[in-house]
């Protein structure tokens, strides 16, 4: 009888969805999520090629890079690209996109390709294969026109015996005139500015400039009228390395990257 149902839903208590709760989350909608550290170029292409609505899709763009792109828009939550991610996709907890405009709904990241084998930070490697650049070793003369110092820490780790950078072939010098690179750390201050210039000129050619710290990259937590600001700002950088110290690993690979970048 109807009534028997009109009564029995009376008598039940309503039980409402929580959706204050549900708001600032994405959950059950299976959009998916790329986890960009555990993203590799063959990963990128093998999420291009199951995404069924290309939703997914990758591109190639200056010096070879690869970006792949993930229109939100586009996608129908069908779960292939997790299912093949190997974890660099994961369900989305949260889409703030949602209700943007049409071109936030498409993000981007950069696939940096795997280091191989051959180019794995190794003693043995990295001197061959700057004695292969350079035909003897590196010299470099680090220029602080500005750190707190912390950077330095890092870098005279280096050239102590638990490190000994001496057996990857690079030498840091005193003097500019006989160095092939300035690692320079520190935002550069206004005081400083045109002494790192002259520095910077007394290094013979061809020369490289590698900027260091959150400090050389973009002056870090430091704002000042007394600054010009990033190592950038005054001086032609070729290759920048992040970190507030950067460790001395980093700093290894890094000057690595830049001389290989810039062989030639
Ligand atoms: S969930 Fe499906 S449609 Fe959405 S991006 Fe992944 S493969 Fe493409
Ligand atoms: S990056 Fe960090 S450690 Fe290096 S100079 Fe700046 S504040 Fe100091």
């Amino acid at each position: 009888m109807i009534t028997d149902v009109v009564f029995r839903s009376l008598r039940t208590r309503s039980r409402l969805i929580p959706v204050e709760e549900l708001l600032s989350t994405c959950a059950g909608s299976r959009m998916p999520e790329i986890v960009p550290e555990l993203l590799t170029v063959p990963i990128a292409f093998r999420l291009a090629d199951v995404c069924p609505t290309r939703a997914i899709t990758t591109e190639t763009r200056n010096r070879g890079e690869l970006a792949l792109s993930l229109d939100y828009g586009k996608c129908i939550g069908c779960g292939r690209c997790a299912d093949v991610g190997q974890g660099a996709v994961r369900e989305a907890r949260q889409l703030p996109q949602c209700g943007g405009t049409r071109e936030k709904l498409v993000r981007s990241w950069q696939v940096y390709p795997e280091v191989k084998e051959e180019e794995q930070v190794r003693p043995g490697i990295v001197r061959d294969e700057i004695y292969n650049l350079l035909g003897r070793a590196l010299n470099i003369r680090q220029l602080d026109p500005g750190s707190c110092n912390g950077c330095e820490a890092e870098i005279t780790a280096l050239t102590s015996p638990y490190y000994d950078l001496e057996r990857f072939g690079i030498h840091f010098v005193a003097s500019p005139k006989h160095a092939d690179m300035l690692l320079v750390t520190g935002p550069i201050t206004r005081n400083m500015a045109a002494a790192a210039l002259k520095t910077y000129e007394a290094v013979p050619l061809p020369k490289l400039v590698v900027a260091v710290g959150a400090c050389g990259c973009s002056a870090g937590i430091f704002g000042s009228s007394e600054l010009v600001r990033p190592v950038d700002a005054v001086l032609p950088v070729d290759g920048y390395i992040p970190g507030c110290p950067p460790t001395p690993a980093m700093l290894v690979s890094g000057i690595l990257a830049v001389l290989r970048r810039n062989r030639g």
